[in-house]
């Protein structure tokens, strides 16, 4: 199925979230990885300044959030629910790890619509809530300290189910592409800088023709790493041709 399908089937829900901020950082964690069904379960202050000031451009996942009064309710209509609990509960499913759970979900998204649940900043979720849920992760943490802030925890699964979602490889933003890169330098480009560099080496004394040692393998190798482009062979030449004019090598002289 279409990821950008499996993607939309996916509600997180919020239960019972106290500070509003953390729902607007809900909505942006959501938005960024391509997920839009938020539901809130009796938040304590909804709509609110400070959610949308921390959802930046994600208002519109706060101002199409569904409310509900229970978790029941929010449920409505899904196939599988997945809790996430910081800590162990002696009730409830026992917890996954994340990767192996957002398998689960997508897989049951091709179903109908899933849900991941999340619990309140200070209690976390009831044993009634967890019960509530198929399957529960927790997100592996430094054992002394486990709990994430609500909104790096409900981002932390949408990467994951991104990433899953897409196999691994997720399209990219074009703002990754450096806007003044210039072509790949060819092979005769980079043969023509290293010829340059011996003869302005020698030129200026720094290259004895007679002992060269290892001084242009370690100049090939130390280009050979970067994958040198046309405009960067240009200034590197243009350097160059000022050396060695300044050094009275120039074709003047
Ligand atoms: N003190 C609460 C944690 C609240 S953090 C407790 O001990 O349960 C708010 C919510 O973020 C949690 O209910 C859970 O849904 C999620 N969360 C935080 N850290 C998590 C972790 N390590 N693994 C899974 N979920 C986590």
């Amino acid at each position: 199925m279409n990821p950008e399908l499996l993607l939309s089937r996916i509600r997180v829900v919020l239960c019972r979230p106290t500070h509003p901020g953390n729902i607007g950082a809900a909505a942006r964690a959501m938005k960024t990885m391509g997920l839009a069904d938020l539901r809130l379960v009796a938040p304590r202050t909804f709509p609110d300044p400070e959610a949308d000031a921390r959802a930046t451009g994600a208002v519109d996942l706060l101002e199409r959030a569904k409310i509900h009064d229970s978790l029941p309710d929010a449920l409505a209509g899904t196939v599988l629910a997945i809790a996430l609990s910081a800590r162990r509960r002696d009730l409830g499913p026992p917890p996954g790890a994340p990767r192996e759970m957002v398998a689960r979900l997508l897989m049951e998204a091709e179903q109908g619509d899933v849900a991941l649940v999340f619990g309140n900043e200070t209690v976390g979720l009831t044993n009634e809530e967890i019960q509530r849920c198929h399957a529960a992760v927790t997100i592996p943490t430094n054992p002394e300290f486990s709990s994430l802030n609500l909104g790096a925890a409900v981002q932390v699964l949408c990467y994951e189910i991104r990433m899953a979602a897409y196999a691994g490889l997720p399209p990219i933003t074009d703002l990754l592409v450096t806007p003044f890169a210039s072509p790949l330098a060819t092979h005769d480009e980079l043969e023509g800088l290293f010829a340059h560099f011996e003869s302005v080496m020698t030129e200026t004394g720094f290259l004895n023709p007679a002992q060269p040692g290892r001084l242009m393998p370690k100049l090939r190798r130390l280009f050979g790493r970067t994958r040198l482009e046309k405009d960067e062979i240009n200034i590197l030449r243009g350097i160059l041709a000022a050396t060695r004019s300044r050094t009275g090598h120039g074709r003047k002289a």
